[in-house]
């Protein structure tokens, strides 16, 4: 499905026309001083949008879960006294007629709610005829059609304001950041949607503060729209997520150190050099998808050898000597073992799909008996 959106340009929220599009904030509105306090010091660092959770969706119960709507007065003093735009995160109907009714600017969905799409249904319909804008994070899994799936849901009840939060996904073991970034799947998104705003929140992906600043610069240096950052006044007192909030300072100082790349430039000797590679880089794609397919060509002759002489299709002592020869041979040229093990495990695992196929199409009496 086409999402039909309306472009940040005209969503009146952010005051700067060009990237980096910035919303930063406690992960949780606590008091009204801490939220005010917060506030202020990231809008004299030139950040105009604030989040604050108000319902927190926390994983295990007796965790600070929010002060709830007490606390929506405190991001609307914000938006009157500091003329910030002010948005929180909501999970539920009740959620979205409490932020409705305070008139916020900007919405967001948490990671465990776009994951259920009976959640992402009512809210949507919840939203229906109302023109807020929302920013839908990633689901807690690797899954792009539950994430795009979300935003089909509220572009059907009508909101065109649509934007993303890559936020990393749940990983089971230790890993070294809280949640594992799998870049892959923003990049997906921006091949799917390339006009729909799309921030990183490289706070949860970090779960600890010193984190946070290479996630963010590997987001800019992908092509990132913005961020989505936690920033707190006194983050060790925080009573959520304490590890990963920055101060308000930190953050300003932070974004004046990220390194903001172009998309595109108008530079004519820096169009054509890239030209130039990239039509060699086509010219080697294409010759590297003559070599595979010249390669399945030759597995299916193995294919029917083995069938006809009844050798199994897998001889591991062959796929180790493989890998053994790949490994030293892509050590030589500088070539990475981790990324070689994935691509010849892929072309292996495709040769005995292809032999396996060839197997059953003879014992059927076709092709090559
Ligand atoms: C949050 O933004 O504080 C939050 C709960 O995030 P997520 O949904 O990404 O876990
Ligand atoms: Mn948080």
């Amino acid at each position: 499905m086409k999402l039909e959106l309306q472009k940040v340009e005209e969503w009146g929220l952010f005051k700067n026309t060009r990237r980096p599009f910035i919303v930063a904030g406690p992960c949780s509105a606590e008091s009204e001083e801490q939220v005010f306090r917060t506030a202020y010091d990231l809008k004299c660092g030139g950040i105009n949008v604030l989040r604050a959770g108000l319902w927190k969706p926390r994983t295990r119960p007796n965790c600070f879960e929010g002060v709830g709507e007490e606390g929506l007065p405190w991001l609307l003093r914000v938006r009157r006294e500091l003329g910030m735009k002010i948005s929180t995160e909501v999970a539920n109907i009740h959620h979205v007629h409490e932020a409705l009714k305070a008139g916020m600017d900007m919405l967001w969905i948490g990671a465990r709610t776009s994951a259920n799409p009976f959640a992402m249904q009512e809210i949507a319909d919840a939203l229906r005829g109302t023109d807020v804008t929302v920013l839908v994070k990633n689901p807690v899994n690797p899954d792009v059609d539950l994430w795009i799936g979300a935003l089909e849901r509220l572009n059907m009840a009508g909101l065109k304001k649509l934007g993303v939060v890559h936020r990393g996904f749940s990983a089971y073991g230790k890993h070294k950041y809280r949640n594992v970034p799998q870049w892959q799947l923003p990049i997906e998104i921006r091949r799917r949607y390339p006009d729909m705003l799309m921030l990183c929140d490289p706070s949860h992906i970090a779960g600890k503060r010193e984190y946070v600043r290479e996630i963010a610069q590997q987001a800019m240096d992908l092509g990132f729209d913005g961020l989505m950052i936690e920033s707190h006044i006194c983050p060790e007192m925080a009573l959520s997520d304490a590890a990963q909030q920055l101060t308000p300072e930190n953050v300003v100082k932070m974004l004046e150190n990220l390194v903001i790349r172009d998309a595109h430039s108008e530079n004519i000797e820096y169009r054509e050099s890239i030209d130039e590679l990239r039509a060699r880089i086509d010219v080697i794609d294409g010759e590297l998808l003559d070599l595979l397919a010249l390669r399945m060509k030759i597995s299916d002759e193995i294919g029917k050898y083995k069938k006809q002489n009844n050798i199994t299709i897998l001889q591991a002592g062959r796929w180790e000597k493989i890998l053994e020869k790949v490994f030293a041979y892509g050590d030589k040229k500088g070539l990475d073992a981790e990324f070689l093990e994935k691509i010849f495990k892929a072309i292996h695992q495709a040769s005995i799909d292809r032999q396996t196929n060839i197997m059953q199409e003879m014992e059927k009496g076709r092709p090559g008996e």
